[in-house]
């Protein structure tokens, strides 16, 4: 059965709608996009963080100048997963720049958003992940701005493919001092001592995932160097899709059990599921 899409305002079959080969955004990643989950919790379905995520699009949008209505971003993806009757949902909202040139101006330029919902799956798997330093080097925000806009993602997909030709599950992206930036599409935490650490850098994506943690563990937020993260008791990485997960090992550096990682994991999906009556403010129902 097709899944139903909201486009520029009309929901239809995903089968039926369709974009222009002459869209700006296919040829030069001129977009802006959204990762956000909906979880059934015991009210119905609720989608976490959703004003969060569509204020970060927003953002993303205003970089390349793009009007974008968070009020109206919202209507949709509660719309698209009623309409099909999504509980645990990957949601994508796309903004894109469409038809009306090929330069690089991007005034004369059609814009459109489109919302699909998608049955989830999960994004690295249950299992621990192993991860290596990569080689490429995460897009400088002095060059890109990190927010998610779509062509920076190509940053990402060059250095998750290296990785995964060694045989490793994800990248780890380093900075030339050597400090910690984040993976291609988490944020990176250490715990030492029983302290919860979210390394932080100015190349990182500001994720939604790593703040909810932040506060539900009384994290601190810092630089951190590699030397330090293989010194870590335990790495764990946060995201949308991610959620919490366990890191298993750093190229030849194996973590052993990881019962902070474990327990952090286990309340944010409390937390994601309606099961704690003090964040259910973090839940929009649909
Ligand atoms: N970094 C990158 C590069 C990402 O794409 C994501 C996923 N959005 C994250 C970090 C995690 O952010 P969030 O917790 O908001 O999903």
């Amino acid at each position: 059965m097709s899944l139903n899409l909201w486009f520029d305002g009309r929901i239809g079959p995903q089968d039926q709608l369709a974009a222009p080969l002459t869209t700006h955004a296919m040829h030069y990643g001129t977009a802006v996009f959204e990762g956000i989950r909906s979880y059934a919790t015991p009210d119905g379905a609720a989608v976490f963080r959703l004003p969060e995520h569509l204020e970060r699009m927003r953002k993303g949008a205003e970089a390349f100048g793009a009007r974008f209505d968070v009020v109206e971003a919202a209507a949709a993806v509660i719309a698209v997963l009623q309409s099909n009757q999504h509980r645990d949902a990957y949601v994508r909202p796309l903004l894109w720049y469409g038809t009306g040139s090929l330069g690089l101006d991007v005034a004369p330029l059609s814009r459109h958003l489109m919302v699909a919902s998608m049955p989830w799956k999960p994004h690295l798997g249950d299992k621990p992940v192993r991860l290596t330093v990569s080689p490429f080097r995460r897009n400088r925000a002095e060059a890109l701005p990190p927010l998610k806009l779509s062509g920076a993602y190509v940053n990402s997909i060059l250095a998750k493919r290296e990785a995964g030709s060694r045989g490793f599950d994800d990248a780890l992206f380093m900075d030339d001092a050597g400090f910690v930036v984040e993976c291609t599409g988490v944020n990176v935490f250490l715990v030492k001592g029983g302290q919860v650490v979210a390394v932080e850098h100015p190349d990182a994506l500001p994720g939604i995932t790593r703040d909810t943690i932040v506060e539900l563990a009384g994290a601190a937020s810092r630089p951190v160097t590699l030397e330090e993260l293989l010194e870590a008791d335990e790495v764990f990485l946060t995201g949308t899709s991610a959620e919490v997960m366990p890191v298993a090992a750093l190229d030849r550096r194996a973590y052993g059990a990881t019962p902070v990682a474990n327990e952090l994991r286990a309340r944010y999906l409390r937390v994601v599921r309606g099961g704690s009556p003090a964040h259910t403010h973090w839940l929009t129902s649909v």
